[in-house]
């Protein structure tokens, strides 16, 4: 992608313990485009926050990046020493966490934890800060006066509304979204979407959001990154992957939530759990939980192929396109 914003390079991450390394994530790569919505979606354990985190220079003891190159605005930020990546996290690009209840300080005003992060970044006038931090929470839906509330006094979909525009305080280009309408009910999180989807219109920031729920991103993401054993199962445009998905595991996530039309139909899903990372299965990773594999798949390890401007890691699409890696 010539213009992209992020140039993810064959990523990896393992997680260092006692026996076995853990593969968390395993030689990823994908363009970012400016303003674009990449969902990444999985189930628990398939590497997908773990590579969000690497995305975003994170990490911490055990998980360390192991290769690859997280290229952003031109610089790769796996170089960076822990200063300059300070001069632009937060700024140029910043992070929305899972549980507002736990980013947050609980013992300070949304205002005072707005001030900190606008001072650690350098703007000491007050009245700049004041105005900034009015600025971003009428932009999420809230009104100016909950400056002065504590996280407690807040709603679960506004604390999220707060972390976001928290998040927004710096304009940066890129927002990395780890589930963050997860520890909400299903009106709540689809109005945080329809509104996080606004703000990206509105303001063109790119974002990359983490969800374990594919029909949460389904009306909302560009392209959909699908991760399976920390490695990319299929990488597409959203509409294009929902309608003729073509791993065999995306199908079934597809086939693990209902549809609210037509008749009522017994959801199938995928069968058994993801693997343990460290004593990843032979050949294709998905090859014991798999309906559709052959004697061959066992064996051999399917490269990421790509058909037109799809991926897919899966022997079946062997000859469908070229060879991605
Ligand atoms: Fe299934 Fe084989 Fe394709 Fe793997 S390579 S997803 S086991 S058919």
């Amino acid at each position: 992608m010539a213009d992209a914003i992020l140039e993810v390079r064959e990523l990896s991450v393992e997680y260092l313990t006692r026996g076995e390394p853990a593969h968390a994530v395993e030689k990823v790569s994908f363009d970012l485009a400016p303003g674009e919505f990449l969902g990444i979606v999985g189930e628990s354990g398939c590497g997908k926050s773990t590579l969000l985190f690497a995305i975003a220079q994170l990490l911490s003891p055990p998980a360390e990046i192991s290769t690859g190159e997280v290229v952003f605005k031109g610089r790769n930020m796996v170089q960076m020493t822990d200063r300059q990546l300070r001069t632009v996290r937060w700024k140029d690009y910043s992070v929305v966490m899972q549980s507002a209840m736990n980013a947050l300080n609980p013992v300070k005003s949304i205002a005072a934890q707005f001030a900190d992060a606008m001072e650690a970044h350098g703007t000491r006038s007050k009245a700049t800060i004041t105005a900034r931090s009015k600025e971003v929470l009428a932009l999420v839906g809230i009104d100016p006066v909950h400056l002065e509330s504590f996280p407690h006094q807040l709603s679960g979909g506004m604390r999220q509304r707060a972390m976001i525009a928290m998040a927004l305080l710096f304009s940066p280009e890129l927002v990395v979204m780890d589930e963050p309408t997860s520890a909400l009910d299903v009106v709540a999180q689809r109005s945080l979407m329809v509104q996080i989807k606004e703000l990206q219109r509105e303001l063109g920031f790119a974002v990359i959001f983490v969800t374990h729920d594919m029909s949460l991103v389904s009306h909302f993401s560009d392209r959909l990154v699908v991760m399976y054993a920390g490695q990319i199962a299929e990488l597409g445009p959203t509409d294009e992957v929902f309608d003729d998905p073509l791993h065999p595991y995306t199908i079934g996530l597809l086939e693990a939530f209902p549809s609210i039309y037509g008749p009522k139909v017994h959801l199938e899903g995928v069968p058994g759990s993801p693997p343990d990372l460290s004593a990843l299965p032979s050949g294709c990773h998905f090859h014991p939980r798999c309906a559709k594999a052959t004697p061959l798949c066992s064996s051999v390890e399917p490269a990421l192929y790509t058909i037109g401007d799809r991926h897919v890691r899966c022997l079946l699409h062997q000859g469908d396109g070229t060879r991605g890696e």
